[in-house]
C-alpha cells in the first residue's frame, strides 16, 4: 500500500513538473478536485480526444459527432431522471464530522479483501516458481475461494440494497462488516441519505424571472435531444451512432485521487441507436471494440478488466465498466451501458415531439434502443500517464525516470539537440525544426551536456529526439535516439519527417 501511494504521489508531483496539470487557482491555494491542464498536459489530453474521435467518428461510416451546449432547457434533466434520481448514498461520520460515499466505503472494504488475494497469489507463485498457474490456484486454493466468496455477497448485498433504494441496509451493511471512518477509525455512523450530484444555476438578469438551469452532468444528453435532428439532416439509417466529447459537471463529495474523480471533467461518449432486440448483440459489439482501442495503445493487457454491474441504473439493461490498474488498484474508466429506449421515451413524453425512427423494411416506426460507450478524458489520461512514469534500471548501475507515453499521444513527437551552441549546428537544427513542425509538435533544446537533454526529454515523455552534430555539416545526416530502447541510429535528415510520421501513424496504432 505504501508502495503504491508513493508511486501515486510521484505521478501527482511529475505532472506538476513538467507541465502537465497544475491545481486550479494555485495562488490561491486552489480549489478543491479542479485542476487546469498545463502546456504539455493540454497536448496529451487533446491528443488522447482525437485518438478517441478518429476512432469513433473518422473510422465508422455509421457514426456522426456533435458537439452540444453545456446548458440545456432544464426540463431535459426532469425527463432523464437526474433531478428525481442523480445521487450519491452518503454517510457521516459523527466523531470525524467526516462525509463519505456510503458505497465507496463498503467497496473500499472489498478492496482490501482484493488485496489479501493478491498477497496468497505472490506467496503461491514464489513457492511454485516456474510451474505456477494462477488461473489454476485462484479457482482451487480454499482460502482465496473464501475470500472471493466474500467479496461477491457483500457487492450483491450492496448492489441489491441500492437498487431497492434500502439505505438502512447499507449502513446495516456498514456496520456488520465493522467498516470505521478511514481517518479517525470511529464507526459511529449516521443514517445514509442521498445526495444530488447536479450544479446549479441561474439564467436571466432578474432573480424574480430568472430560470434555474443545471450544469450539465453528462453529455449524454445534448444527443438524445438531437436524436431526430441528426437522424433527418444525416438521413442516418439504423444502427447509426452519435459522438461528443465536452465537459460535465458533478458535484462530487468524495472528491479525491487527483484528476480521478473531478468536479468539472469531460467526457466522451457516443450513443448508438439500434433496432430493439438487436440491442443485446451490440452491448457485446461494443465491449468489444472499446477494449480493443485500450488495448491498442499498449499500456498492457493485464491492466484492463470487465467489471458487470449488479446494480443497474434506472435506465439500464445491462452495464459492465472496463476497469483500469490506475496506481490505487483497480478502478472504473469507461462504461459501457445498454439504456433500452428509457432516454428517447423520456423526451418524447416530456416534449411531446416524436424521437421515432421510420423503418421501410417493416414499414412502422419505433422508437430505438441505444448502446452507451462513456470514458472520462481526465480519468484516460491518468490513465496514461501514470501507466508511463516509470522509474527504470539501466544497465550501467544508473537508473532514469522516463515517461513513456505512446508515442501517438506525446505532446512533443521530437526533440532537435545541437551538440554544440556553436560551429553553425544551432542554424541547421532550427531549420530541421522549421521543416518538421507542419507536421506535429517539435521542441528545440541546447541547454546542458546533450545526456542530460536526453533524460529530460525522457521524462517530458518526448518519444525520439536528433541530435545535429559536426558531421551533419558533412553528410546531411543526424542521430536519432529512441526513448524507450535509448538505441541511437545515424539517418539522413530527409528521412526524419518519413520515420517519425510512420512512428505516429493512426492507422499502424489503432490496428495493433
Ligand atoms: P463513478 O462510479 O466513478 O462515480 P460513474 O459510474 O458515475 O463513475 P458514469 O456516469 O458512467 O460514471 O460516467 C462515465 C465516465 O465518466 C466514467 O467512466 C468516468 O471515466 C468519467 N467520470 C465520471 N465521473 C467523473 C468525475 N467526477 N471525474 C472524472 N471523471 C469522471
Amino acid at each position: 500500500m505504501a508502495k503504491q501511494e508513493d508511486k501515486f504521489k510521484k505521478v501527482i508531483s511529475h505532472a506538476k513538473e513538467y507541465g502537465y496539470i497544475f491545481q486550479s487557482s494555485e495562488i490561491y491555494d486552489g480549489l478543491s478536485a479542479v485542476y487546469d491542464y498545463a502546456q504539455n498536459g493540454v497536448e496529451l489530453k487533446k491528443n488522447i480526444r482525437e485518438y478517441w474521435w478518429k476512432s469513433m467518428v473518422q473510422m465508422n461510416e455509421n457514426i456522426v459527432g456533435i458537439d452540444t451546449a453545456i446548458f440545456m432547457h432544464p426540463t431535459t434533466w426532469k425527463a432523464s431522471g437526474h433531478v428525481d434520481a442523480f445521487s450519491d448514498p452518503l454517510i457521516d461520520n459523527k466523531d470525524s464530522n467526516k462525509r463519505y460515499r456510503a458505497d465507496v466505503l463498503i467497496e473500499d472494504y472489498c478492496a482490501k479483501i482484493e488485496k489479501k488475494i493478491d498477497k496468497e497469489v505472490a506467496k503461491a507463485a514464489k513457492r511454485f516458481g516456474d510451474s505456477f498457474n494462477k488461473d489454476e490456484f485462484i479457482t482451487t486454493n480454499g482460502r482465496v475461494l473464501g475470500y472471493q466468496e466474500k467479496i461477491n455477497t457483500i457487492l450483491s448485498r450492496l448492489g441489491k440494497s441500492l437498487e431497492k433504494e434500502d439505505l438502512a441496509d447499507v449502513k446495516l451493511l456498514i456496520e456488520e462488516l465493522e467498516i470505521g471512518c478511514p481517518l479517525s477509525g470511529s464507526k459511529n455512523w449516521t443514517d445514509v441519505k442521498q445526495f444530488n450530484l447536479m450544479f446549479g444555476t441561474k439564467l436571466g438578469a432578474d432573480a424574480a424571472s430568472a430560470m434555474d438551469l443545471y450544469l450539465r452532468p453528462e453529455t449524454a444528453q445534448g444527443i438524445f435531444v438531437n436524436f431526430a435532428n441528426v437522424q433527418k439532416t444525416g438521413r442516418m439509417k439504423l444502427p447509426f451512432g452519435i459522438a461528443q466529447t465536452g465537459k460535465a459537471f458533478r458535484n462530487e463529495i468524495v472528491a479525491r485521487q487527483f484528476i480521478f474523480r473531478m468536479r468539472e471533467f469531460e467526457q466522451m461518449e457516443m450513443q448508438f441507436f439500434v433496432k430493439p432486440g438487436t440491442d443485446s448483440k451490440w452491448f457485446n459489439t461494443w465491449k468489444e471494440n472499446r477494449l480493443k482501442w485500450h488495448h491498442s495503445l499498449g499500456l498492457g493487457i493485464d491492466n484492463y478488466r470487465f467489471h458487470d454491474h449488479e446494480k443497474l441504473a434506472h435506465y439500464a439493461n445491462a452495464a459492465t465498466d472496463i476497469e483500469f490498474k490506475f496506481p490505487f488498484g483497480f478502478k472504473e474508466l469507461e462504461g459501457i451501458h445498454s439504456r433500452t429506449d428509457f432516454d428517447l421515451k423520456a423526451h418524447e413524453e416530456h416534449s411531446g415531439k416524436k424521437l421515432r425512427f421510420f423503418d421501410h423494411e417493416s414499414n412502422s416506426s419505433y422508437v430505438p434502443y441505444v448502446i452507451e460507450t462513456s470514458i472520462g478524458l481526465d480519468r484516460m489520461f491518468l490513465a496514461v500517464f501514470s501507466n508511463s512514469l516509470i522509474e527504470e534500471e539501466l544497465e550501467d548501475g544508473k537508473s532514469r525516470i522516463v515517461l513513456k507515453l505512446p508515442a501517438i499521444l506525446a505532446p512533443n513527437k521530437v526533440a532537435i539537440l545541437p551538440l554544440l551552441k556553436k560551429d553553425g549546428l544551432p542554424e541547421i537544427a532550427h531549420e530541421i525544426v522549421n521543416d518538421l513542425k507542419y507536421d506535429f509538435n517539435v521542441t528545440y533544446d541546447e541547454k546542458d551536456a546533450v545526456g542530460r537533454r536526453y533524460r529530460r526529454q525522457d521524462a517530458n515523455g518526448t518519444p525520439f529526439c536528433i541530435t545535429v552534430d559536426h558531421q551533419t555539416k558533412e553528410d546531411n545526416t543526424v542521430t536519432i535516439r529512441y526513448r524507450d530502447t535509448m538505441k541511437q541510429e545515424r539517418i539522413a535528415i530527409a528521412d526524419i519527417s518519413g520515420i517519425i510520421n510512420d512512428e505516429i501513424s493512426f492507422k499502424k496504432w489503432i490496428n495493433k
